[in-house]
């Protein structure tokens, strides 16, 4: 037996970047609510902080702390999950180059790429990530990125990482996954081949629904300079008291997403055998068609789920009918929540192609008594 500290995903999510504090013993780190650092002599830095644009204490334990808990060399914590793509895009791509993403990409990527990200310059084609024979058929000379994500936001689709970053890499591209459904605790992208990961560390990072943020986190020390240098030059960083709660979110990633896909299996097994339920989208469903690459890449299967009810009316009668689930946006926080995404997160994507079925209804299981979550659900169903 050797006499290192082993450091499991729960070890790290705890402490990495977080020893306690040298001045004060303080066994969480400070929130550095300030803008500025005294200089001991002009450029005579005391801790390497100048300005909390370009670094604060609290974001460098949080940007720490995600580089290992997704097993990366550099992490880059931003002011939301869109500011973290945006800085990613403008990074790795310039006016004139191609990326694909998925045809059923989160609402506001697409939105991202269609209506920002076009107009400079960068062409982008949705296509099925599923199809290894179409995402071959869609690369270009000037393609830089391929764009995943799995399990998808509302459809859960999934997609093969492992194969996908094959694919990038015959082609020069680089492979970046939005890992915000899974979390590093389900499935670590880079582990899997992937160049760079993406959150809305909003969701299941942060965990409480009390905090807007966005994080990379890149395989490549050469990659996270690039991006440190855009993230400083654009400057949409997270605030320290944003980086705090994260990191506090963080400490409990394991335990939460434990529940979380307990519940949501037991969530999956009442829709599933309900009669006014048409389908149910969820990857731990063995007749799901991505079920064996969530199984080969995932540690367990999410505390997200979708189901398609008869009509667009019936949709919307379930999310205006459940009491403990609550009718919001965003997901990922320890009380469950309900939306209809064709009228509200994907409203984006109305009239596009990736337009999601009107009779759609998204749950986000939350880590409440589960017995108390199917009564909800069942009354609501009616
Ligand atoms: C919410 C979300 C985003 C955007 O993140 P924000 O923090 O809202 O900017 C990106 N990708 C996925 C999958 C999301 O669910």
């Amino acid at each position: 037996m050797d006499n290192e500290v082993h450091r499991g995903f729960e070890t790290l999510a705890i402490h990495a970047g977080q020893e306690p504090d040298p001045a004060t013993g303080a066994v969480v780190p400070p929130i550095y609510q300030v803008s500025t650092y005294k200089q001991d002599g002009i450029g005579g830095l005391r801790g390497g902080y100048e300005y909390s644009r370009s670094a604060n204490p609290t974001r460098t334990a949080l940007e720490v702390c995600l580089a290992e808990i997704e097993a990366g060399a550099r992490g880059l914590a931003f002011a939301s999950g869109l500011a973290a793509e945006d800085a990613l895009i403008r990074t790795v791509c310039k006016p004139g180059d191609h990326v694909i993403i998925p045809n059923d990409a989160y609402g506001g990527t697409y939105r991202l790429f269609a209506k920002v990200a076009e107009p400079w310059g960068v062409s982008f084609d949705p296509v099925p990530l599923g199809d290894a024979a179409a995402v071959r058929a869609a690369i270009r000379p000037e393609t830089k990125l391929i764009w995943v994500e799995t399990p998808t936001n509302p459809l859960l689709g999934i997609a093969d990482i492992a194969m996908l970053a094959g694919i990038a890499h015959d082609a020069g591209a680089l492979l970046a996954v939005d890992n915000t459904f899974a979390s590093p605790y389900l499935q670590r992208p880079l582990e899997l081949g992937a160049d760079v990961v993406v959150h809305s560390t909003t969701k299941y990072m942060g965990g409480h629904s009390d905090v807007v943020g966005g994080a990379l986190i890149v395989a490549d020390g050469g990659l996270g300079e690039r991006l440190a240098f855009h993230q400083n030059a654009m400057g949409a960083v997270a605030g320290p008291f944003d980086a705090w709660l994260t990191l506090r979110g963080i400490k409990t990633l394991g335990v939460r997403m434990d529940r979380h896909c307990a519940n949501a299996e037991k969530v999956v097994e009442l829709l599933t055998r309900h009669p006014a339920v048409r389908e149910v989208l969820y990857p731990g469903l063995p007749d799901h068609p991505g079920h064996e690459v969530a199984a080969k890449q995932m540690r367990a299967f999410g505390g997200m789920v979708s189901f398609r009810m008869d009509s667009e009316d019936a949709a919307v009668r379930v999310c205006e009918r459940t009491k403990l689930f609550t009718l919001g946006e965003s997901l990922g926080g320890v009380e469950s929540l309900i939306e209809h995404p064709g009228r509200m997160t994907h409203a984006s994507a109305a009239g596009s192609p990736l337009e999601v079925p009107g009779d759609l209804v998204r749950l986000s299981v939350g880590i409440e008594d589960a017995d108390d979550l199917l009564r909800d659900l069942e009354l609501a169903l009616g």
